[in-house]
């Protein structure tokens, strides 16, 4: 048995030991709740997120990057080393820990009332109710600025009416925070999802992140009371800098998504016999290896120091910093996923490996929370200081 990829440049001594706690934690819960049955989950289509999301906030995996409100205040990093184990498992896992506490809980955290943050973030943080974030809409992905969904003030409540799409838990989510123009600006609402006229349509039948819930919030005239608006929102500025903070846990993610094929692919090519000899031992293996586990560490070290410089700072990480992260790990992520395939041959599609399943989710992966051209042009700007995406 030769290294392992992340082994050949000994970056675990670049980690702390409370670090590592967290991480060892995480991947004990991949290991006993997610990787025995994910397979199943994918291809049903049907994981069992209420359950999971108990055993991911009894370890203490929901918000954990937030303080008070039973969440557990870690480091960024921590953060970031638990996503990458869970998304070893399945990024649809990941993802409902990144929309639940990164993006959802940080937006109640950030802007919401103390009766809101009282009301929604200790029992977010259990795990004992879900939340979701919707920001897209159908006409509206790339381009929130365009967004057509309303709130009109209407005495002491407010009227809300748009369609938003691509919603992860949405279906099974307890609370939802809604981004709405308003008359002053973009605002924000934590809506209880049992309010009388609250509507979701489940998506179904997608062909990546399929052990995750996704659904379109249907917002027709809508009567919501102003305590669910969130009193700290001034403008878009707000969902994005939730986005921003949610990137952090994508740029750690995929690296596990990349790490387990990778690790699947240097297991298989040990084992697979072809010309009286393991594939491991053609030249060509080797070189798709060789430069598998140098895009790995690179994205490592990438995500470490974005990592450590959010966990300097009190502030989130510049958008274009964060771009660097999420275009070039999600990137090299799926690169490694699909070379990975090849060299598990035919049965790189098989169910039995988590090679197609990886990849499948990480074209998803490369779409949300910013597309990679997205992301290009958030470089390019800060490079050129000419906006190529502006109206
Ligand atoms: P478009 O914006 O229509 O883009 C299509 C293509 O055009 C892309 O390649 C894009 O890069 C390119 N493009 C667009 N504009 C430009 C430009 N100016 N220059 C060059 N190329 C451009 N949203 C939420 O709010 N909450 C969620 O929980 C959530 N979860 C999601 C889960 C999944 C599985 C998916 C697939 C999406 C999710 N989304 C969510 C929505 C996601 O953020 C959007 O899909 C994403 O922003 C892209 O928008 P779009 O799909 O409308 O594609």
């Amino acid at each position: 048995m030769g290294v392992r990829p992340l082994d050949l440049l000994d970056l675990d001594g670049l980690l702390t030991d409370d670090e590592r706690d967290v991480r060892a934690q995480a991947r004990r819960v991949a290991d006993d709740h997610i990787r025995p049955d994910v397979a199943e989950w994918y291809d049903s289509g049907d994981a069992p997120i209420r359950e999971l999301a108990l055993e991911l906030g009894k370890a203490g995996l929901l918000g954990m990057h937030l303080t008070g409100y039973g969440c557990a205040g870690t480091s960024s990093v921590s953060l970031g080393l638990a996503c990458m184990e869970l998304e070893a498992a399945d990024s649809g896992i990941r993802s409902l820990v990144s929309v639940q506490g990164s993006l959802t809980m940080y937006a109640i955290w950030r802007y919401g009332s103390d009766e809101q943050k009282q009301q929604w973030l200790p029992g977010m943080a259990a795990g004992r109710l879900l939340g979701c974030f919707g920001l897209a809409e159908p006409d509206h992905g790339s381009d929130p600025t365009g967004m057509s969904t309303r709130a009109r003030r209407d005495g002491d409540d407010w009227i809300l009416d748009g369609v938003k799409t691509w919603i992860l838990n949405a279906p099974i989510a307890d609370v939802a925070v809604i981004w709405a123009r308003a008359e002053k600006g973009v605002t924000g609402f934590a809506v209880p999802t049992d309010i009388t006229g609250f509507q979701v349509r489940e998506i179904n039948h997608k062909m990546s992140l399929r052990a995750s819930s996704t659904g379109e919030i249907v917002l027709d005239g809508l009567r919501v009371p102003e305590s669910t608006r969130l009193p700290g929102v001034r403008s878009l500025m707000a969902p994005l800098s939730c986005l921003t903070e949610a990137r952090l846990s994508i740029i750690w993610g995929v690296l596990g998504a990349a790490r387990d094929c990778l690790d699947t692919a240097l297991d298989y090519a040990a084992a697979r016999e072809q010309f009286g000899r393991p594939i491991a031992s053609f030249q060509l293996t080797q070189a798709k290896l060789a430069d598998m586990a140098v895009e790995l560490q690179k994205g490592f070290l990438l995500a470490l120091h974005l990592g450590r410089l959010r966990d300097a700072g009190d502030k989130p990480l510049r958008p274009e910093q964060v771009s660097v992260g999420k275009l070039n790990n999600v990137r090299e992520s799926l690169k490694i996923a699909r070379e990975c395939r090849t060299i598990l041959g035919g049965n790189g599609i098989r169910r039995e490996f988590p090679v197609m399943r990886h990849a499948s989710n990480l074209e998803s992966v490369l779409t949300y929370e910013g597309t990679s051209e997205i992301h290009q042009l958030s470089i390019g700007q800060k490079l050129t200081g000419l906006n190529a995406f502006a109206r």
